[in-house]
């Protein structure tokens, strides 16, 4: 019933809305990274593309050849069926793309988005994917009248709908994942607990509402009620494996419940080892919150190139690879009354050597006590490991979650998670969304375009307040994500691996899991490590759906495919230590005393090539001697918290006077992913003051230059700002330079300068990474020195067009390619100099 000016301006800006977003959709294509295109879910689309590609080559060399003469009937036949496929998949392929951007639409009316839920839930069933599947491609063969049939129905579709999404995802609801039975005796228990206490606040002081509202959580989180049964079974065994649902307050109250019942008289301490840093940081700020006391004091954390303790902290939360460091001050660890090992399911490489180490103290010292706590995975392993220790379990609080599955693989998840998120926020009741993404650059290019996005629907949809959260996001703004939402807005949380156990954050109603995080992969025959975007693991991808179900019924949209998620996930992720080199922690245990790696106590032992290797490297760094024990050099290696490269680079500073630069280096490269800035609307800006920067020499003297011109300025912000440098990242350098500078001192090296002289520093840093060297081959690749492997130089490298004929590199990184991150170029002549147990002259 709508005039027909109406329906022709609407029409119109339809028309425009389409060009609109057909070159949005373009740009976009262009600017998403390789590695996504390169994901499962576009193999198919990808083959079929190269598919067309041959047969349109085969057609065309046909066509030339023979110019349809001189054919025999079956050849020609033969041919005429080619050109009418390739005509197919042609037309199929434009209708696909005219499909894709009808797609572009919701309905004008608000659909009830439970009926359209339950809609698609009907159409599962035994076997749906692969019926799906089968379908979609029997339609590719008869495709003329399945395409057009689609396009009308969506166009005829499109006159009654409205533009307010760009794009839209279809899911389909597979399986509901059950709440706890006991939920509802726990929080009818805890409720009249606390019933009496709850009126009368009004008269009361902010500070003493605070308070109650403080306890009022503590008393409703799950591990509450069994506080007393705890601290008696802490009291009644030296070990115990505490197994409970994450966020059930194992990690902050624990703790406290040992301060409250004595743990900590005489200035004992309590410490609580976690695999992330940002958790440390984050939960000892909330207990310090809980207890009422300042951060630092009683209360404190511990990372690296960062101590916030005091000589009074008796609550101590500390990354693993701390704990691991202060075995080297105190053997014993005989300020700890109680050790608890976090997060113990994560299995990171140091949690794991943690486990072999606590495990042998807990044996002299009986008078420790040994908490493993774990979210609810892997209880039955951990007591195995511990000579069967008892498991305590604290029953979880879940409400159920549904889970959505994607109809058909997305190309681009990125692109789908931020559609997804959009169309929760419009569609969906409230309740916070939690998005996994694998790093920071991903979750800064998410924000980006959900800010794009929402402003460009304004006032259509209610506000949306974007949180990002990773490991090296600065601490006052990773206390936002903390931060209530408001009534009538939505928060959306995008966040790495980080939030699937480690933190908690109250209020996710909805999680979107794209089904990947970045991880470690180690080559052990060719020593080559490097971080790769990696599908996960069926167990992680069911912690995160369980992020969903804290605080009420959830769902959780999987942007992948069931038969994806039943077909191409493992199991379980494998333990760090299974994929990573080792240089680090071996060096650790040979300073440590413990020579016999082979049979050291490892719950997964790493493969022995891995450990092999280690040695390997260790000395050809010069840190252990021809039998395998430790230097003097490697002994004040170990003094340093870097891994083994850098700190043989540190050392060889002072062989090569030039320590205070290379100080700076290190500091420089521990932050290097966050230096530049690098705004949307300054793009061009931004890599013209980068490029300024530039020194001869490579990437290093770069860093290095761009410390000291912020250095000159007395480290003004002003400056960070017009150079397009990140500030916190330079204060972070700045932070570590000054701790790396406390640590000459201790190895007795003075922080002497070369000043301009680039082949010193130069030496010092391949003294250090010599195994990462490469060279140009006659065919104008790169290859490394010791294997042979294809690697690239990294566009943004200051040496991307320089070629030089050899290089070191700080690291790899995979995407489409092994590209080298921060490469300097180097003469092969250094490396009989710097590393003459590893390479010999050719004769
Ligand atoms: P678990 O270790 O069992 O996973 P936690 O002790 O980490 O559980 O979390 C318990 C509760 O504390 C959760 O409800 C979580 O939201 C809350 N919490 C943890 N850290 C913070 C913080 N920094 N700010 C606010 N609340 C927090
Ligand atoms: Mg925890």
């Amino acid at each position: 019933t709508r005039n027909t000016a109406d329906k022709t301006s609407k029409s119109k800006a339809y028309e425009e809305a389409k060009r609109r977003l057909e070159m949005e959709a373009e740009d976009r294509k262009k600017a998403v990274p390789d590695i996504r295109k390169r994901s499962r879910r576009d193999y198919l689309a990808k083959r079929g593309q190269d598919k067309l590609d041959d047969l349109d080559a085969e057609v065309q060399d046909e066509e030339f050849l023979f110019g349809g003469s001189s054919l025999t009937e079956k050849e020609r036949r033969n041919m005429d069926y080619k050109r009418n496929v390739l005509k197919l998949a042609k037309e199929h392929k434009k209708a696909k793309e005219i499909e894709r951007v009808d797609r572009y639409f919701l309905p004008e009316d608000d659909v009830k988005p439970q009926e359209k839920y339950v809609e698609d839930a009907k159409e599962i069933g035994p076997n749906f994917e692969q019926r799906r599947w089968e379908d979609e491609h029997f339609h590719a063969g008869t495709l003329r009248f399945g395409a057009r049939d689609a396009r009308e129905k969506s166009k005829k579709a499109a006159k009654t709908y409205d533009v307010i999404m760009d794009d839209e995802i279809e899911f389909v609801q597979a399986i509901k994942m059950p709440g706890t039975m006991k939920d509802k005796d726990i929080m009818d228990k805890v409720s009249k607990k606390f019933a009496s206490s709850r009126h009368e606040t009004e008269d009361l002081s902010e500070a003493e509402q605070k308070r109650q509202a403080i306890e009022e959580t503590q008393r409703s989180l799950p591990i509450f009620p069994f506080k007393g049964d705890l601290i008696s079974a802490i009291r009644e065994h030296q070990v115990l494996i505490i197994e409970g649902e994450t966020g059930s307050g194992k990690t902050t109250q624990i703790p406290q419940y040992l301060h409250h019942a004595g743990f900590t008289k005489d200035g004992q301490k309590v410490g609580c080892t976690q695999p992330r840093r940002v958790a440390a940081m984050s939960v000892a700020a909330r207990v310090s919150e809980e207890m009422g006391w300042k951060l630092g004091n009683q209360v404190g954390y511990s990372i690296r190139f960062e101590d916030c303790t005091s000589e009074r902290t008796i609550l101590k939360y500390m990354t693993d690879g701390m704990l691991l460091r202060e075995f080297l001050g105190e053997p014993d660890l005989a300020s700890y009354n109680v050790l608890i090992i976090d997060e113990a399911h994560e299995r990171t490489l140091h949690t794991d050597v943690l486990f072999g180490l606590v495990k042998d103290i807990a044996r002299f010292r009986p008078d420790l006590k040994l908490l493993i706590s774990s979210a609810t995975l892997d209880a039955q392993k951990f007591s195995e490991f511990f000579d069967d220790a008892p498991i305590f379990r604290i029953p979880g609080r879940r409400f159920p979650v549904h889970i959505y599955y994607t109809k058909a693989p997305e190309a681009d998840y990125l692109d789908a998670a931020v559609v997804s998120v959009l169309q929760i926020h419009v569609s969906q009741p409230p309740g916070d969304v939690l998005v996994f993404l694998t790093g920071q650059e991903e979750i800064e290019t998410a924000n980006e375009m959900l800010l794009e996005r929402t402003r460009k629907l304004g006032s259509k949809i209610r506000e949306l307040i974007i949180s990002p959260i990773y490991s090296t996001l600065p601490s006052d703004l990773q206390a936002k994500i903390f931060e209530p939402t408001p009534p009538g807005a939505r928060k959306v949380v995008l966040a790495t691996n980080i939030a699937e156990t480690s933190l908690t954050i109250d209020g996710i109603v909805y999680v979107i899991d794209p089904g990947f995080s970045k991880q470690k992969s180690y080559n052990a025959r060719t020593g080559m490590e490097s971080l790769v975007v990696t599908p996960i693991s069926k167990a992680s991808s069911n912690q995160r759906a369980g992020r969903a179900g804290r605080v009420s019924a959830g769902k959780c949209f999987r942007l992948y495919t069931a038969w994806a998620y039943k077909n191409e996930l493992e199991d379980n992720t494998v333990p760090e230590i299974q994929r990573t080199n080792l240089g680090n922690v071996v060096l650790l245990l040979k300073s440590l005393g413990i020579n016999d790696l082979i049979n050291f106590d490892f719950m997964d032992p790493p493969p022995h090539e891995t450990l092999v290797l280690a040695l390997e490297q260790l000395y050809a760094l010069g840190a252990l001697n021809h039998q395998g024990e430790l230097t003097k050099l490697g002994r004040r290696m170990a003094e340093f918290p870097c891994d083994p490269m850098m700190s043989k680079m540190i050392l060889a500073s002072e062989r090569y006077k030039c320590s205070k630069e290379i100080i700076t280096i290190a500091a420089m490269l521990s932050v290097n992913n966050a230096i530049y800035y690098r705004p949307k609307d300054k793009i061009v800006h931004a890599d013209t003051a980068r490029q300024n920067f530039f020194r001869p020499g490579g990437d290093h003297l770069t860093l290095l230059n761009v410390f000291e011109q912020w250095a000159e300025t007395d480290f003004s912000t002003q400056w960070c700002f017009e150079n397009f440098v990140q500030h916190r990242s330079m204060k972070r350098a700045r932070d570590v330079r000054d701790q790396l500078e406390g640590l000459l001192e201790r190895v007795e090296i003075p922080v002497v300068s070369s000043p301009g002289d680039t082949i010193a520093i130069r030496k010092a840093i391949t003294a250090g990474y010599f195994y990462h060297t490469a060279r140009l081959t006659k065919g104008g690749q790169y290859k490394t020195v010791k294997h042979q492997q294809t690697v690239m130089v990294h566009p943004n490298s200051s040496l991307f067009e320089e070629h030089p004929r050899w290089l070191v590199y700080y690291e790899l990184v995979f995407t489409t390619k092994e590209f080298m991150r921060q490469t300097i170029e180097i003469e092969n002549l250094w490396l009989l100099e710097v590393a003459p147990h590893y390479y010999r002259a050719k004769d």
